[in-house]
């Protein structure tokens, strides 16, 4: 089938096959993907609004012992720069989150050999009792697998008692690739495909928001990437037909390849990073292929305020996270912005011609800004 003819039928509301996604991502040209994207986008969510969310993102601990290879923020235990937040550090972090009118503080760590889950647990509770109005979406299904192989218990065991000291979500990181080839390359000690999948099927049973992410640039064929596609609408297909409720959003972003340890994978495959064309088309890919998601976000953090300002026009409705800091991303080399606010946000989406609105982390509309923002 032809790309036209592909486009063509996801404009009639087909369920594009894998074969489909596999051509679009060999032989779709940008312009007319983004296009076809955005039309998908404006039949799902209002055509005229854009969301964003105000929240900080918390790295409460850079101790790890996973060694992924395009990771430049964790320290190995012992290491003279590792460090876990005390109370106090993350006290005046989220009393700021709160002054800023943030609803959702995400929190993302290494996986600490020695913490066990009651230090978990205790964190949750904590902020759940001094800041209530603050949802905390936190952990990663590799988090909490290596949490439950530290505790030698169930990782359904692990999200239950998470829930029940106030986990409200759990994010969609460390999918990288689903796809065990690739995670043998760039992560071989992280948790496998299957395992993040079953993470997050346990997460929508117990109505935890969550969220889909994607990393490409990893050298990955395209037949991996579908496959990784694949998997996310699978899931959410099973997701919502037993519980009427699965992933919130889809994520992606480019791979930062400028690490040591990926040096030798870098030259082996002649890897150069992803670039913004790249980017662009898989974002649209993936609203095309992803027919049974919502709400597709733009990452500025990885692609620069320009480049996700043209996302919105190429599948994305939403425009992501203030943040407020950003650790993994920033140490890995790039230069973008690591804190835009609430009005900076505002500004963006409305150049990119759009009425900005913020939400929750359920993307609940909760104020739409339809004036010219004062700054
Ligand atoms: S990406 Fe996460 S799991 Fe991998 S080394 Fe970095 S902190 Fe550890």
């Amino acid at each position: 089938m032809t790309v036209d003819t592909i486009l063509a039928r996801a404009r009639d509301g087909a369920r594009l096959s894998p074969e489909d996604a596999l051509t679009l991502y060999r032989e779709g040209e940008f312009i007319r993907l983004g296009a076809a994207a955005h039309a998908a986008r404006a039949r799902r969510t209002d055509p005229g609004t854009v969301t964003y969310l105000v929240d900080r993102n918390i790295n409460y601990t850079n101790v790890c012992i996973t060694d992924c290879l395009f990771c430049a923020f964790y320290r190995p235990p012992g290491h003279p720069e590792a460090y876990v937040l005390s109370r106090g550090e993350l006290a005046v972090k989220m009393d700021e989150l709160r002054a800023e009118g943030g609803t959702r503080v995400l929190l993302q760590g290494g996986h600490h050999p020695d913490l066990r889950l009651s230090w978990y647990e205790d964190l949750l509770r904590w902020m759940r009792d001094r800041w209530p109005d603050i949802e905390a979406d936190a952990f990663s299904p590799s988090e909490v697998t290596h949490f439950a192989a530290v505790e030698g218990i169930p990782v359904a065991d692990v999200l239950r008692r998470l829930a029940d000291a106030g986990l409200a979500g759990l994010p969609g990181g460390g999918a990288e690739i689903l796809d065990d080839d690739v995670r043998d390359e760039i992560s071989p000690k992280k948790l496998r495909t299957a395992g993040w999948l079953e993470a997050m099927r346990l997460a929508h049973a117990l109505g935890l928001a969550t969220t889909a992410s994607m990393v490409i640039g990893f050298g990955e064929t395209w037949e991996q990437r579908v496959r990784h596609l694949q998997r996310l609408r699978d899931l959410q297909d099973e997701s919502i037909a037993r519980h009427g409720r699965g992933f919130t959003a889809f994520v992606s972003w480019t791979a930062q390849l400028d690490t040591v340890p990926m040096s030798g994978l870098v030259r082996r495959k002649g890897l150069r990073p992803a670039g913004a064309q790249e980017y662009l088309r898989n974002i649209a890919v993936a609203r095309l292929f992803l027919d049974n998601f919502d709400h597709h976000g733009a990452s500025w953090p990885t692609q620069g305020v320009a480049i996700a300002q043209v996302a919105l026009h190429a599948g994305c409705d939403d425009y992501g996270s203030t943040m407020m800091e950003e650790n993994v991303v920033s140490q890995a080399g790039n230069a973008t912005l690591c804190a835009i606010l609430s009005e900076e946000m505002q500004i963006q989406i409305r150049e990119a011609g759009f009425v900005p609105a913020q939400r929750d982390t359920r993307y609940n509309i909760l104020r739409r800004f339809e004036g010219v923002p004062a700054v």
